[in-house]
């Protein structure tokens, strides 16, 4: 089907001489005008007679679109043979606009020219650029879209060069809305049996996060919840930026031929997000290294580029069955802190003490200790060379040896690609969770033939490295949020200072002295209300700020501050610029607090 659709001031027609013999009976005679309309000159072709029903829907619907789009009341069915050079039976089509005719007078005032009849008619063109549309329709998924029409002969040379525009859905009524607003507002929260440090409370107190059904597994992010995972990365940056790591970001999703390569899309098939895209499948990234096999191969290589250390903080999906998922421990969007570092056999040491010495600095920084550290060794079923697994065992195990670190093995746990290391945190309740992970991977190297130059200039592999530090930052800020119990340290803390006022009579020097500290970089936040400064100073520790600082008379007379910690001591008289140096050094030193 082809249709022309004029926005039109007004249209006037009349049927003059039926066209052929089986044309529509008993219309209206003489001049017949609409004004303010949306006229649809519509040609019905031989194509369409195999699905009738479909091609009225899809008529109809795109009638309703584009009335909507011009905001149109008034609807002018048009038959207009002279749009196709292939109409199809005169009897269908009649019965075709007719139909059209019933199913759209629900929401807009049709009028429908005769079918079958010579007609004289003069239109008004609104000349705006939504006024001349024009559209193929097919029996298949999408709607031809011919953008504006000109001429006749520059109209058919954009019909053929048609962008596809999937079909809208039937509006909904108000009541049907309300009612799916009502299913998906629906809190899944339900604290009865979590403890009072469970991540999930503390994240709803401090307004940090929350879950929500229409996103099962997946994080929404409060503006405080946010900066504590942005301020994490931040950290994650400048720590990797000073060990020579390049940060890279690849796509989120990617053909199908990707993940076969490397082995995702059969072996990790029912935890796979799959989607399509003009008749190609894609996967969602469950991983990043296929993507970062692809930065890697996009240039060539030489031992001087070598150990090559490429981090990229990915958001990955794994699907889960929901019945496991909880709160950020167990997630099906997750972002993590993965990189990948090429190297030759005899940098492979150096590299494995480089990560763990990343990993040791990151985590005395939150004084979290590891529960335990697990060396996982060749299984029975393997790939790669025995050569490589005895180098790859003996590096990790020498490293851990080196570093002091107690260990346990697992024999025969590795991938079958390579062994690993694993180092595990125990949460509030004592379960235990991996999260940063060092693995060795003699998979994907053959399997997407990474190569680089050597010395003596012959090509060789390098070897492969997955690692991360957090492991899923997710499940990292609910370890660090239970462990914590909500007090975060000040570099880390969505609120660092409260100011609070005794009474209004301050509320002006308090003013100035919130300017000073957020030009000096400090998250604060103001509590001027009319409440009584015990009210106020309770409100400020539920909300687990790390400096409560009160300004009364005193203090404004003498422009000094008293600052009570969240251990609930109290300094008082300190000058403002005293205080902003100490919290400075403090951020600064990321002290634990
Ligand atoms: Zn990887």
């Amino acid at each position: 089907m082809k249709i022309l659709s004029i926005h039109a001031d007004f249209i006037e027609f009349e049927a003059k001489k039926k066209a052929f013999k089986g044309a529509e009976e008993g219309i209206k005679e003489g001049l017949q005008r609409v004004n303010e309309c949306l006229v649809i000159f519509t040609a019905f072709e031989k194509t369409d007679e195999q699905n009738i029903s479909l091609i009225i829907q899809k008529y109809t619907q795109e009638i309703k679109n584009i009335a909507q789009q011009v905001n149109a009341q008034n609807i002018v069915l048009y038959p207009y043979a002279h749009l196709s050079s292939n109409l199809g039976n005169p009897q269908m089509a009649e019965q075709m606009m007719k139909d059209a005719e019933k199913s759209l007078a629900a929401k807009f005032k049709v009028t429908r020219a005769p079918f079958g009849w010579y007609k004289a008619f003069d239109i008004k063109c609104k000349g705006h650029p939504l006024s001349e549309l024009s559209r193929e329709l097919t029996a298949d998924s999408t709607i031809q879209d011919g953008k504006k029409a000109g001429n006749k002969e520059g109209r058919d040379a954009k019909l053929e060069t048609t962008v596809s525009k999937p079909v809208q859905e039937e509006s909904l009524s108000l009541d049907q809305i309300k009612n799916l607003l009502k299913q998906v507002s629906r809190s899944r929260l339900d604290t009865s049996n979590l403890k009072p440090n469970d991540h999930r409370i503390i994240g709803k107190e401090l307004d940090l996060w929350s879950f929500h059904d229409v996103a099962p597994g997946m994080v929404f992010w409060h503006a405080k919840g946010l900066l504590i995972k942005n301020l994490l990365i931040q950290y994650w940056r400048e720590v990797h930026q000073r060990n020579n790591y390049l940060e890279i970001s690849t796509p989120q999703i990617m053909d199908k031929k990707l993940w076969q390569i490397s082995g995702h899309w059969d072996k990790y098939k029912e935890n796979n997000f799959v989607t399509k895209y003009e008749q190609r499948d894609f996967l969602v990234k469950p991983m990043n290294c296929p993507g970062g096999m692809l930065v890697y191969k996009s240039s060539s290589k030489s031992y001087k580029d070598l150990p090559l250390r490429v981090g990229e903080l990915g958001v990955v999906h794994r699907q889960e069955l929901s019945g496991v998922l909880s709160g950020l421990f167990r997630v099906i969007q997750f972002t993590q802190d993965d990189a990948h570092l090429f190297c030759t056999e005899d940098q492979v040491e150096a590299e494995i003490e480089g990560i763990i010495n990343i990993i040791n600095e990151m985590f005395a920084t939150f004084n979290l200790q590891f529960d335990h550290v697990e060396l996982s060794t060749r299984p029975e079923k393997r790939i790669g060379a025995e050569e490589i697994w005895d180098l790859s065992e003996a590096a990790l195990e020498a490293v851990l040896k080196k570093k002091k670190m107690p260990y346990k093995i697992n024999a025969g746990d590795g991938a079958f690609y390579g062994p690993k290391i694993d180092f595990h945190l125990k949460d509030s309740l004592g379960r235990t969770w991996q999260c940063s992970t060092i693995q060795m991977d003699m998979s994907m190297p053959e399997r997407f033939e990474a190569e680089y130059i050597d010395r003596d200039g012959k090509v060789k592999r390098p070897i492969m490295l997955h690692r991360v530090v957090y492991g899923a930052i997710e499940r990292f800020i609910g370890i660090l949020t239970e462990h914590l119990n909500g007090k975060f340290p000040l570099w880390l803390s969505p609120v660092q200072l409260k100011v609070v006022t005794i009474t209004d009579a301050q509320i002006p020097f308090a003013k100035g002295v919130v300017e000073r500290l957020k030009t000096a970089g400090f998250r604060v936040e103001l509590d001027d209300r009319t409440e009584t400064m015990g009210k106020k100073v309770r409100e400020a520790q539920l909300q687990k700020v790390n400096y409560i600082l009160t300004i009364g008379e005193k203090e404004m007379k003498n422009k000094t501050l008293a600052v009570r910690d969240r251990e609930g001591k109290t300094t008082f008289d300190v000058p403002v610029d005293t205080f902003i140096k100490r919290v400075q050094d403090e951020v600064k030193d990321r002290v634990l607090g």
